[in-house]
Formats: C-alpha cells, sequence, structure tokens
C-alpha cells in the first residue's frame, strides 16, 4: 500500500484517540521505532518526547522485550484466567507486590487503566457492601484528575474539563475537592487538605473511597503537589471509614523518580491501580491491588466473590512482557537516569518562565512541562515539533515532556529546545 492510499484509507475509515471523523487531524504514518527514534514512513526520523503516553519507559524495539514477547508466543499466547493460572502471571503478581507500598497483597489483572479503575471502585462498593454499610456508594476525588474514559472512571475525571456535560445523564454524580494547590517543592501549608476535610466530614456517611493520582496529576493538567496531602488524606481515610485509592497509572514504574508516586509520601492506600509504563508500551495490561483487609472483607461477605473476570485477564503474553520490564527497570540505574532527566529538563526548561508567553515551567522526575498563558494550536504545533524532528503532542495550555528513560542528554536537548521555541511562538 502506497502511504497516499494508507492515509486515504485512515482517513476514511479509522478513529483516532479524541478526533472527528469529518474534520480529522493529520496523522503521520509511522514506519518503526527503535531506542528513542521514530521513524517515519517518508524516511524522517522524530525524537520521542512522549514514551506513547507513558508507557515506553526504555524506548521501542527493545531487544530484552521484543525476546520476551517472542518467547512467551512459543509456549502460549493465551489462555483463560478463570479455572487456570500460569507463571507469568504468578510471577508478575510476585513482582507487584514486592515493589508496591507494603499492605497491598493482593493482585487483580486487567487489560487497560480505565478497566483497573473500573475494578478499584467495584472493589471499593463491594467492600462497603459487605461491612453492611451499602449507603456508602459516591467516590470522592480531586478537581484536575483524570482517570480514564469509561464511565465510572470519567464520573471522577475533573467535571469541568472532563465529559460530564456530555454523559451527564448517565454519570454517577460524585463529589470533588480542589486540586491540592501546595506545589511538590513548597513548604507544606497545612490549608491544603482543608476542603478534603471538609468534604470528607459533611459525606462520610455517603463515601465508599477517595481516588485519586498521587503527587502527579497527569491528563486532567499536569500538576504536581505536596507528599504532605497524601499522608493528611490517610489520617482523614482512617478517621471517617473511608477507602484510599492510589491511581498510579501515570505516576507508576519510576516516572516521578520514585517506583510510585506513593513512595514519595511513604503511604499506603487501600487499592492502588497500576498500568501504562507496566509492559514498558509493549502490550495493553493494567493491575489493580488490594490490602489483604480490603481482599478479606469482599471475600467473606455475600456473593463471596468479587465481581469483576474479563476475558483477557492476565494475558500471559502481556504479563510475561510486564515481568521482562520491570526486571529491565530494577537491573537499569533508573533513579540516576530519571534524576538526570529531571536536571537537565529543570535547566533547559525553567529560563522559558521569562517568555510572556509562559504561565509556569514545572519539573518533576522525568516530566517537563511548560503551560502556557493561552491555549495551544494543536495541530500546528504538532507540524511544528514534526518539521524540528521531535515528537511532543501538547494539549490545552500544556506543552510537556515525558522521554523514555533511556533518552541521552544531546536527545533530550533537542526536546526541550523545540518546547521551548514552541512556548516563545505561542
Ligand atoms: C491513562 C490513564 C488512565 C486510563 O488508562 P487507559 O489504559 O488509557 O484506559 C487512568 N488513570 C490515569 C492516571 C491515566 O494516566
Amino acid at each position: 500500500m502506497t502511504t497516499e492510499a494508507l492515509l486515504r484509507y485512515d482517513r476514511e475509515h479509522l478513529w483516532h484517540p479524541y478526533t472527528s471523523t469529518t474534520n480529522p487531524l493529520p496523522v503521520y504514518p509511522v514506519a518503526s521505532a527503535a531506542g528513542v527514534r521514530i521513524t517515519l514512513a517518508d524516511g524522517r526520523e522524530l525524537i520521542d518526547g512522549m514514551s506513547s503516553w507513558w508507557c515506553a519507559i526504555h524506548g521501542y524495539n527493545h531487544p530484552v522485550l521484543n525476546a520476551a514477547l517472542v518467547e512467551q508466543s512459543q509456549r502460549m499466547a493465551h489462555i483463560m484466567f478463570g479455572g487456570f493460572t500460569h507463571e507469568p502471571a504468578v510471577e508478575l503478581a510476585r513482582l507487584l507486590v514486592a515493589m508496591t507500598p507494603a499492605l497491598l497483597d493482593k493482585v487483580f489483572l486487567c487489560d487497560s487503566g480505565s478497566v483497573s479503575v473500573e475494578v478499584a471502585m467495584k472493589m471499593a462498593l463491594q467492600y462497603q457492601q459487605a461491612l453492611g454499610k451499602p449507603e456508602k456508594h459516591r467516590m470522592l476525588s480531586l478537581r484536575g484528575g483524570y482517570h480514564g474514559d469509561t464511565f465510572q472512571a470519567m464520573s471522577v475525571c475533573d467535571p469541568v474539563t472532563g465529559m460530564h456535560s456530555l454523559f451527564e445523564r448517565a454519570l454517577s454524580r460524585q463529589l470533588f475537592a480542589p486540586r491540592p494547590q501546595c506545589r511538590f517543592d513548597d513548604p507544606w501549608d497545612a490549608r491544603d487538605l482543608e476542603p478534603m476535610a471538609e468534604l470528607l466530614a459533611r459525606h462520610h456517611q455517603e463515601a465508599a473511597a477517595v481516588i485519586l493520582e498521587p503527587i502527579v496529576q497527569g491528563a486532567g493538567g499536569m500538576w504536581f503537589y505536596h507528599p504532605e496531602y497524601l499522608r493528611g488524606l490517610r489520617r482523614l481515610c482512617d478517621q471517617f471509614d473511608v477507602l484510599l485509592i492510589f491511581d498510579e497509572i501515570a505516576t507508576g514504574f519510576g516516572r516521578t523518580g520514585r517506583l510510585f508516586g506513593a513512595d514519595h509520601a511513604g503511604v499506603c492506600p487501600d487499592i492502588m491501580c497500576v498500568g501504562k509504563a507496566i509492559t514498558g508500551g509493549y502490550l495493553t495490561l493494567a493491575a489493580t491491588l488490594a490490602t489483604t483487609e480490603v481482599a478479606t472483607t469482599i471475600s467473606n461477605a455475600p456473593p463471596g466473590v468479587f465481581m469483576h473476570g474479563p476475558t483477557f485477564m492476565g494475558n500471559p503474553l502481556a504479563c510475561h512482557v510486564a515481568c521482562a520490564s520491570i526486571r529491565l527497570l530494577q537491573e537499569s540505574p533508573w533513579q540516576e537516569r530519571v534524576a538526570a532527566i529531571a536536571g537537565q529538563l529543570a535547566a533547559e526548561l525553567v529560563p522559558a518562565r521569562d517568555l510572556g508567553t509562559v504561565a509556569d515551567v514545572r519539573v518533576l522526575g522525568a516530566i517537563g512541562v511548560i503551560e502556557t498563558r493561552q491555549p495551544v494550536d494543536m495541530a500546528r504545533l504538532q507540524r511544528f515539533f514534526v518539521d524540528q524532528g521531535v515528537w511532543i503532542r501538547p494539549f490545552g495550555r500544556l506543552l510537556y515532556l515525558m522521554p523514555p528513560f533511556i533518552i541521552e542528554p544531546d536527545e533530550l536537548s533537542r526536546l526541550t529546545t523545540a518546547l521551548v521555541r514552541a512556548a516563545a511562538a505561542c
């Protein structure tokens, strides 16, 4: 198929994320990717600043992950998880239990981040039901959050910038506190927790759980907040018998400089969602972890089981690649790499604070953000970035980078230079 034919068919028949079929945004045919480089069908090479939405932490076409994929495909690509178990799933559970906060002991494997969020919220509802408190059925969350695109996940996304108005009649009504204001590096200001404390005091009798992204709010605004918020929230949740759910789908596996966002605060949630980087960007997989307390409470009450079971649960290919990706991470000097990326992002992005077009610059771990004063023209900027030989996909007023951890300093400089140039022209 020629590139023209491919693009024509794509335009006629394919829906891309958040796009129109009648007025689609341009898409670039990609031929291959290796390391931090993406090769387009026309031969142009782009340096990847997105890790394919937080996933490809080791870069693309990694020999170890390729080998894991081939190896497992020759044993068994898939087998149902009802009534069967297998080494890839058990090995993955062992790794996850060992690396996540101490009390998270039970692992529910599922297909995508959104599903793991659905599973987390169903666990919270079944838990409260099991304790004889079915009236505790609502979720508390933060403004500026993002938790996925399925229905219950949408209900806890930011109610204004999310999809609430569009699907209002079909969405559960949840409760929202303002996003924490106290920045990650600022001195802690205890007033930051007050709105959440008030919300819990007023609504705890109907609250099943608080769900939030720890430390870094991702797609809802790329915002970093103070770890003390999570410590205070843990105390509040205990006080009011409300479960605490951490959505670590974006923050997990080293991105923020610690393995998980929770590790910045030393807080253990009752339920935790992981996804995205879990397979190093190879296959779709996620997991919901729960404490033994949550799992046992659910299991000891009618109907005596947790009511969820996806067809592709525990897919051996995905689990085996996930094990390989997690070991690759653990055996790499990822802390030094992420710290070096953070240092370079700060050095090269912070000067953009002086630009009149820029409202804020912030860096945490391997995440660098320039917030502009005006919304950006995504189609125009995407073309600009491709012309500069980089792959960066901004949204709203946010120009941001989250490169693979293996990026070299000169490659990262290409990304930051393009980002600052784009910000200056906004
Ligand atoms: C991406 C994301 C999700 C949704 O994951 P999908 O795999 O896209 O369904 C949920 N929560 C957070 C924090 C995310 O970044």
